[in-house]
């Protein structure tokens, strides 16, 4: 019987002129970028929040505090690697990862494949493990309106 565990994250974070703009571990030219005490990269923050859900571990604020010093402007691929690491602690394997991130602005598509090959090594996973998805809200809300983006995550964990 192989033990199956499914989580889900969610995550925002405000876009403001000037800034870096970092999604799913790439750095993606534009004219702004995501307010963070980390870098900001709301789709890994998602899928860490996913990966924690379908452990049962709580959620990324609880383990990286954006209080603590320790975590300011940090790569959150080091988040996402720490992440990965816990569920494993805790006797779990990594199926698959699926986010979708909503933006309207610039076109993410060009930018995908990297985002899936980054995000699956930081978890030391495959690449065709981790999907990586974009939308616009066709102008709708405030993704639409290009003052912040969300990301929406899965992941499913299972224990052989
Ligand atoms: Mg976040």
């Amino acid at each position: 019987m192989t033990d199956f565990r499914i989580g889900h994250g969610y995550d925002v974070h405000a876009l403001a002129d000037g800034l870096r703009l970092v999604l799913g571990g790439v750095e993606i030219p534009h004219t702004k970028g995501c307010v963070a005490h980390s870098d900001g990269d709301v789709a890994i923050h998602a899928v860490c929040d996913a990966l924690l859900g379908a452990a049962a571990l709580g959620d990324i604020g609880l383990h990286f505090p954006d209080t603590s010093t320790e975590f300011a402007g940090i790569d959150s691929r080091v988040l996402l690697r720490r992440v990965a690491a816990l569920v494993r602690a805790e006797g779990y394997r990594i199926g698959n990862v699926d986010c979708t991130i909503r933006m309207q602005r610039p076109k993410l598509r060009p930018y995908v494949d990297a985002m899936r090959a980054a995000m699956a090594e930081a978890m030391g996973v495959e690449t065709d493990r981790v999907s990586v998805k974009a939308t616009t809200t066709e102008r709708l809300g405030f993704e639409g309106r290009e003052e912040g983006v969300s990301v929406s995550a899965v992941a499913l964990l299972y224990k052989a």
